[in-house]
């Protein structure tokens, strides 16, 4: 009889430590987070508008936004952290935020690094010219002196095209386009969005009709978190069937 109560009491307590345990792993959205409970910590880079921008000392714009919806739909509070964009696959990998949501575009290389999330938005890749400059398109960037934000589309796109020693690359896309009004560089590839307010903020610069290439944007998060990768999308799936993420979208780029 004494055997049979021994076996019972540690049948007893394995049942509880499996409830406690069951009972922690659901107990809120944060232990979705690889960072601190209760937190969906992002990585950016905030010199990309309108995908993410200063307002004050204050990040804003799409991606702020639609990351503050998915952070709301988890029951996570969003804790945005500004970065070099280079910096942002790396911080993913260590561990040190949950995701990174930068108008990044999906690629082949990046996707042996990270998971990505369904697609948002879509970018294109322009050309940036001197109002008097002779290119006119992709084709004529041969032997000219491309300027490009570090390890962006911009820059593995150009340097594989148009050869490594052309391309001259900024860490910040406000940098490369300073270099192409100091006549550093003759033209600059980037994202057609923030190519738009740099255009509008500096005389004597146009944006070339003919396009470069076209991209998907989508949240990174590490590949050893396929739970958060999960939870992200179903949040995300249901801001875009729902339409709030195209209206996110058009408060911040107007149709031409
Ligand atoms: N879409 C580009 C990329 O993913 C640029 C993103 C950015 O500069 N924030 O490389």
């Amino acid at each position: 009889m004494k055997k049979y109560s021994k076996i019972l009491a540690l049948v007893l307590a394995i049942c509880l430590l499996l409830a406690l345990s069951a009972c922690g792993a659901k107990k809120s959205g944060g232990d979705l987070s690889t960072t601190t409970a209760g937190k969906l910590t992002m990585a950016t880079n905030a010199f990309f508008e309108p995908y993410e921008f200063y307002d004050g000392d204050k990040i804003v714009g799409i991606d702020a936004e639609i990351a503050a919806a998915i952070a709301d739909k988890l029951g996570l509070e969003l804790v945005i952290e500004d970065m070099e964009f280079d910096s942002i696959i790396v911080a993913i990998n260590n561990g040190s935020v949950d995701m990174g949501m930068a108008g990044m575009t999906v690629t082949p290389e990046r996707l042996l690094e990270v998971n990505f999330s369904s697609t948002y938005a879509t970018g294109v890749q322009v050309i940036i010219v001197p109002e008097d400059s002779a290119i006119t398109g992709p084709d004529d960037l041969t032997g000219k002196k491309i300027g490009v934000q570090l390890g962006t589309t911009g820059d593995i796109y150009t340097s594989g095209d148009y050869g490594d020693e052309n391309v001259e690359r900024y860490p910040k896309g406000s940098e490369a386009v300073m270099a192409l009004l100091n006549g550093s560089v003759d033209c600059v590839v980037i994202d057609n969005e923030p190519a738009k307010s740099f255009v509008a903020a500096n005389d004597g610069l146009k944006i070339l009709d003919t396009e470069y290439l076209a991209e998907d944007y989508a949240i990174a998060i590490s590949k050893t978190n396929e739970p958060l990768l999960e939870a992200i999308n179903t949040a995300l799936n249901e801001l875009i069937a729902d339409g709030s993420v195209q209206a996110i979208i058009d408060k911040y780029i107007k149709a031409e």
